[in-house]
Formats: C-alpha cells, sequence, structure tokens
C-alpha cells in the first residue's frame, strides 16, 4: 500500500521585529519548504480596506471584503511577491497607514477565522509538493496548527527591536528618538499580546529562542540546526 506523505508544518511565533519574516524565509529556502508569511495576509485585507474606505470597525463588512479577497504568497527574491486580486501589492502593504490599521483587521474575529481556514488549506495542501511549510505569524502554534511538528516562539528585547526599527527608519530619511520607537514596539507588544482571539502566546510546546545577538543567517541556522538534530 502507498504510504501517504506527510506534510511537515513548522511554525514560528513572535513579536513583531524579532526578525521571524527574514528568519522564516531563510529557514524555508534551507529545508525547501513553501514560505507563508500569514502578516501579509492580515496586510491585505487591511490595504483593501482602505482603498475601498470600509468601516474598520464592522466586523460584516470586513468579513465580506475577507471572503471576496484573493491573496497569493509568491516566492521571490530578495522579496517574496505579495498578489491582491491579481495585483502586486508587496510594497503598499508595507506603509506605515496599512501597519497601524491592521490592528483593526487583527481584532475582527470572522475575519480571522477565514484567513485561518486559507493558512490551513495553504499548509496542508498547497505545500505538499514542497514536503513541508514555514508558517510565520502570531497564531500558528496556537490556533492555525496547534499540531505543528515543530513550534518556535522566537523572541527579541523590546529594546533590540526598537534599534532594529530606528536603522530602518532612518534609512528611510525619518527623524525620531530611540524612546519614540521603543514605545511604539511595547505598544504593539501590547495589542498582539491582549487580543481576544488569536493573541500571542507561548504555548507549552514552544521552543523559545531569544535571538536579539544572533544575525538573521544564525538564527535560521539555529532553527534549521535544531530540525535536523530532531526529526519528527
Ligand atoms: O507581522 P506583521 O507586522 O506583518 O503583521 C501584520 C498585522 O497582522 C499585525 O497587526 C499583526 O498583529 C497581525 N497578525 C495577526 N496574526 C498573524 C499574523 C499577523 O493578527 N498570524
Amino acid at each position: 500500500m502507498k504510504q501517504s506523505s506527510k506534510v511537515i508544518i513548522v511554525a514560528i511565533d513572535g513579536p513583531a521585529g524579532a526578525g521571524k519574516s527574514t528568519v522564516a524565509k531563510t529557514l524555508a529556502r534551507k529545508l525547501g519548504y513553501l514560505h507563508i508569511d500569514t502578516g501579509a495576509m492580515y496586510r491585505c485585507v487591511t490595504l483593501k480596506a482602505l482603498r475601498s474606505k470600509t468601516n474598520l470597525e464592522s466586523n460584516h463588512d470586513l468579513e465580506n471584503l475577507a471572503k471576496t479577497s484573493n491573496v497569493e504568497l509568491k516566492p521571490g527574491e530578495p522579496e517574496n511577491k505579495v498578489f491582491l486580486d491579481g495585483e502586486d501589492v508587496s510594497k503598499e502593504i508595507r506603509t506605515p497607514e496599512v501597519t497601524k490599521s491592521s490592528a483593526f483587521i487583527a481584532n475582527c474575529v470572522p475575519v480571522r477565522k477565514i484567513l485561518v481556514a486559507r493558512q490551513q488549506q495553504m499548509g496542508r495542501v498547497d505545500s505538499a509538493p514542497y514536503g513541508g511549510a514555514v508558517l510565520e505569524g502570531r497564531d500558528i502554534g496556537t490556533d492555525v496548527f496547534p499540531d505543528a511538528q515543530y513550534k518556535f516562539y522566537l523572541d527579541a528585547s523590546v529594546e533590540m527591536r526598537a534599534k532594529r526599527r530606528l536603522r530602518d527608519l532612518e534609512k528611510a530619511g525619518t527623524q525620531t528618538t530611540l524612546e519614540s520607537v521603543m514605545a511604539d514596539v511595547q505598544a504593539r507588544d501590547d495589542r498582539d499580546m491582549n487580543r481576544a482571539v488569536g493573541g500571542l502566546r507561548k504555548t507549552a510546546d514552544s521552543i523559545i529562542m531569544d535571538h536579539s545577538e544572533l544575525s538573521v543567517e544564525e538564527s535560521a541556522e539555529e532553527l534549521y540546526q535544531f530540525i535536523r538534530q530532531h526529526p519528527r
């Protein structure tokens, strides 16, 4: 009898700015797995809501919007590409306005249900030709794939994340202070951790890694070695 092939799910959760996206992308490349950036999916629904001037406080309107949104994540170098209803929105979903408004979308339970179901489909079905998927977000190990073979919680101190963010902002020509960026990072953590549904939390079986002092390459290598040494 033909054995059904097992899809391996690697869940990476953690606060904003801990470097999850680049680590997940690098790890997925090392493993040959599909990389699924779930934050990009919340950002796409946010962008569509802003463009269509949808009331961000109406769960019903946001649910309809999410139902009719076609989000595609396509691997690319150096960045993955994100398509919303066939349009490349990779850059537009990263604006400060989308980042700020995404909190409303992340709080909308009906939208979460739709996106979680899509993420499960991508992880189980779309990743099958690759043998596995690396999904990153806030609720992957808790809600999307509670039975993932590997659950990593990627942490980094508020100060370290704020310093990285400050460097990016300065590169983009924005003048601000470390104190102000630290306050923003702390506020995002509070929102992410205190959401009623899909909030960021460690589970009993999360492998917690603090990568404040590591480069992206070193972080990805540490996760990769852990997976290699613990076949599941
Ligand atoms: O990770 P990123 O900053 O791209 O996430 C965009 C937004 O989506 C944030 O508001 C974050 O809290 C939310 N999010 C979520 N659940 C996920 C991934 C992201 O609520 N699995």
